[in-house]
């Protein structure tokens, strides 16, 4: 189960955008984007060319780094998306946003995407009664997600739940029960519950080629 693990502040900068991938930092005034918001390496800031291609690129690198996949996967999702019905781009962010590694996330158990696949990677994370360790487990309407009993007083679990519920990063399609560590999907997430800029018809037309 491969990811990245190089610098990540280096990938705001490249996407030109902040991605929020370092939870608490992102909000201050140490976020890299904000000190240095041009283009990693020794050309950064020199002009930037554009094109229909790089645009769609960037998007399709700006999508996959949000949510923390390597091509494989992030490919293998879209093929999954694109046999769906409905519309592929839309059916492409829902299936996203309901893996488990991210739904951790959107409980606000966790300060970032990253954190929160720790968290599923470590054992932490029940799904329906059944221990699971599977980021990319994907959730349906009724699941119950929890974290198991000695991970609900982990002191990195309180300060991620107060961070998160502050900013009101919480998902709206889940019920979350923060005293017992408790959370059901309600329904699937819409396209109007993705609050990160994204234009996701840019990545169907780049895999569409
Ligand atoms: Fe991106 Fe967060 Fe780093 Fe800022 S602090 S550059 S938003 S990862």
């Amino acid at each position: 189960m491969a990811r990245y693990t190089g610098p990540v502040c280096r990938l705001c900068r490249r996407e030109g955008t902040k991605l929020y991938l370092k939870g608490e930092r992102c909000y201050t005034a140490k976020c890299s984007f904000d000190r240095r918001g041009y283009a990693p390496g020794v050309h950064g800031r020199a002009r930037q060319r554009f094109s229909e291609y790089r645009l769609q690129l960037r998007e399709k690198q700006k999508v996959k780094r949000i949510y923390g996949l390597l091509e494989r996967p992030f490919r293998n999702n879209f093929k999954h998306a694109d046999r769906m019905r409905g519309v592929t781009g839309e059916n492409l962010l829902q299936l996203l946003e309901r893996r488990l590694d991210n739904v951790v996330y959107r409980t606000g158990w966790a300060r970032s995407r990253r954190e929160a696949r720790q968290l599923v990677r470590h054992g932490h994370v029940v799904v329906n009664g059944r221990r699971t360790n599977i980021p990319s487990f994907s959730v349906r309407v009724g699941d119950v997600i929890e974290l198991r009993e000695k991970s609900r007083k982990l002191a990195s679990v309180q300060e991620a739940t107060e961070f998160q519920e502050s900013l009101g990063l919480t998902a709206p399609w889940l019920d979350i029960d923060n005293k017992q560590r408790r959370a059901e999907v309600r329904r699937l997430p819409e396209r109007e519950d993705i609050t990160m800029p994204i234009d996701e018809y840019l990545i169907v037309e780049l895999y569409s080629k």
